[in-house]
């Protein structure tokens, strides 16, 4: 098996492990990393992948990418929607309502989307603040084309390793989990979110704990970003 493979089988088995029983989705995040890695991901068995930025995901992955799902997973410039369109199943970074009414202009089909949510409300990530999510979902009917999935969420990382940020991330993520599900029992036919990706390498057992859907996994599986 490639070193690729055993990480990813590993990876598996503490998603199963974090909350037995229930389904938890692996994608794998392949910005930074080339084509050999990716091939041994899909000879592991994984199909959910996510790249975070239009060009270089156009320039790896070829159109129509067969039984492999590529989402973006990033945030998604207005000049950038054209080629986006063709190329990902599912746009997961929908980040503000300027970028939802831009995108639901381009589209002459539904397309999946998820609603992104900076949990944390740092300056540097990009998404709406959980407070914003309820009213965004609550009219997002007005985007025809939008079929809202799920929810992304960004949360700040760990600042270091203790007790005390561990309890704070992880309630972060619980609080997250019950935003996603209060907003589930709403019933918007324009938003039924299936989904709650949440999770990255160094936190995503807690997200699985929590109720993520889909955990998002790069270095992990990859190593180092080249
Ligand atoms: C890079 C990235 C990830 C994966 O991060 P790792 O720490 O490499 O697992 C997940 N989600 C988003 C939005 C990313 O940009």
């Amino acid at each position: 098996m490639s070193e690729v493979g055993e990480r990813i089988a590993e990876i598996r088995y503490r998603i199963e492990r974090a909350r037995p029983g229930r389904q938890c989705q692996l994608m794998a995040v392949t910005k930074g990393q080339g084509g050999e890695r990716i091939d041994q991901a899909i000879a592991a068995g994984v199909h959910l992948f996510g790249e975070n930025r239009v060009q270089e995901a156009g320039a790896k992955w070829p159109r129509g990418t067969g039984a492999v799902k590529l989402h973006m997973i990033g945030h998604l410039q207005k000049n950038k929607i054209n080629s986006a369109i063709p190329l990902f199943i599912a746009i997961d970074s929908i980040d503000s309502e300027g970028l939802a009414e831009a995108l639901n202009a381009r589209l002459t089909r539904r397309l999946s989307v998820m609603l992104q949510v900076n949990v944390g409300q740092e300056p540097s990530k990009f998404g709406v603040s959980s407070d914003a999510v309820r009213p965004f979902l609550a009219q997002a009917q007005k985007w025809s084309w939008l079929k809202f999935d799920g929810i992304l969420a960004v949360l700040p990382q760990a600042r270091d390793s203790s007790a005390a940020e561990g309890k704070r991330i992880r309630r972060l993520m619980q609080e997250t989990s019950e935003l996603w599900r209060s907003c589930q029992i709403d019933q918007w036919p324009w938003a039924p979110l299936p989904e709650l990706s949440m999770g990255m390498s160094g936190d995503f057992e807690w997200a699985v704990e929590a109720g993520a859907t889909i955990v998002r996994i790069g270095q992990g599986i990859f190593g180092p970003r080249g």
